[in-house]
């Protein structure tokens, strides 16, 4: 089985193929043009992405070596994110899998981020997780716990109510003026700074959910007192601020996940999403294993961030139980809180 994924939600056109569950190709092309506005545009991602697209997904397919005939379907992200750039790659998809009369399936980019732990590198790779697992999913647009039961059922036992861990990484960073998106140039700057520098106040929220947005608030406050009396503050201490915040996050972070972890019993552990590339973020999940004895699962750097890959993975799996969608599929952009994953 071969299949053709498609992932345009937000500012990364990325097309890629799967054959039986093992990757083939994954070309991605980043857009810079959002680059000097300090956040993605939609509608000049639109536009970037139907520049995009056609040659993204000739090169996936020379790449994999594979020609057109070969795929067995097309798997697109199908929500959430950006409108305008989804109508992009469904459209796309649409007309790819009409021309060559194959099945089209509809992907939750949520659930593809999860599922690119499934990916397999050849076919002789075992290195996937074991159900059940839970999933930090920490991205641009989102912050979750999941228990994933198998790579058809996913439950979100806590999310964010306010700001994405991605968010509290990139709107902080555009305070100290590190353009955009900020979360890498932070974790950057942090290896070379003191995460006990600055403390900032962390939330108090029930449950598993998470809450960001009054980190960025305190964090503007806080650098506005010091600003001014020292207008060069924020340069004099960039890379400890960097650190601390970072160190903020990620206690955020891992003091709900492994509270989870204790209450369900549950020590198999996977992180995914953008900010998973995080290095603070990931020698915290070795920390954990070593300290609690948890098994853990930490992507590679290419599958933390959009990829088509994540999309194939999950196409694939429903491609096995036959779960086709129909060309009056439209985007959605938003996932509610009552919304379940189902494949
Ligand atoms: P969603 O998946 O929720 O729709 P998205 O697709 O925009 O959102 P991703 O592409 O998964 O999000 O992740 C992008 C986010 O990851 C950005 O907020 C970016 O700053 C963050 N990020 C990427 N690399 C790092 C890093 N090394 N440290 C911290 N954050 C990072
Ligand atoms: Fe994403």
């Amino acid at each position: 089985i071969t299949i053709l994924g498609i992932e345009s939600s937000c500012d990364d056109t990325s097309a890629a193929v799967i054959r039986d569950g093992v990757i083939l190709s994954n070309v991605i092309a980043n857009q810079s043009v959002h680059e000097r506005y300090g956040g993605v545009i939609p509608e000049l991602a639109s536009r970037a992405h139907q520049q995009n697209i056609i040659p993204v997904v000739h090169d996936a397919l020379q790449q994999a070596g594979i020609a057109r005939e070969e795929l067995s379907a097309v798997a697109f992200t199908r929500g959430p994110g950006l409108l305008g750039s989804l109508l992009v790659g469904t459209s796309f998809a649409k007309g790819f899998a009409s021309a060559l009369h194959i099945p089209l399936i509809e992907v939750n980019h949520l659930q593809a981020h999860v599922l690119a732990h499934f990916i397999k590198e050849d076919a002789e790779d075992l290195n996937q997780p074991r159900f059940p697992f839970l999933c930090l999913l920490v991205s641009g647009g989102n912050s979750q716990i999941i228990v994933v039961k198998s790579v058809y059922e996913m439950d979100i036992i806590g999310q964010t109510i306010d700001d994405a861990a991605g968010e509290a990484f990139d709107k902080c960073a555009k305070v100290m003026g590190l353009g955009y998106p900020g979360g890498p140039v932070v974790d950057k700057l942090a290896s070379q700074g003191n995460a006990d520098a600055f403390t900032f106040s962390k939330p108090h929220i029930a449950g598993y959910d998470y809450s960001f947005s009054g980190l960025k608030t305190s964090f503007l406050y806080f650098l506005r007192d010091r600003l001014a009396t020292d207008p060069d503050f924020i340069e004099k201490n960039k890379a400890d601020l960097c650190a601390s915040l970072q160190k903020t996050i990620i206690d955020i972070l891992m003091n709900k996940l492994r509270r989870a972890a204790n209450d369900l019993h549950i020590k198999e552990v996977a992180v995914a999403g953008g900010v998973s590339a995080n290095s603070g973020l990931r020698r915290s999940f070795e920390e954990h294993r070593d300290r609690y004895g948890w098994k853990i699962h930490i992507p590679k750097f290419s599958y933390t961030t959009d990829n088509a890959a994540m999309v194939a993975i999950t196409g694939y799996y429903k491609y096995l139980k036959g779960e086709f969608c129909g060309y009056e599929a439209t985007p959605y952009a938003r996932v509610y809180r009552s919304m379940k994953y189902e494949v």
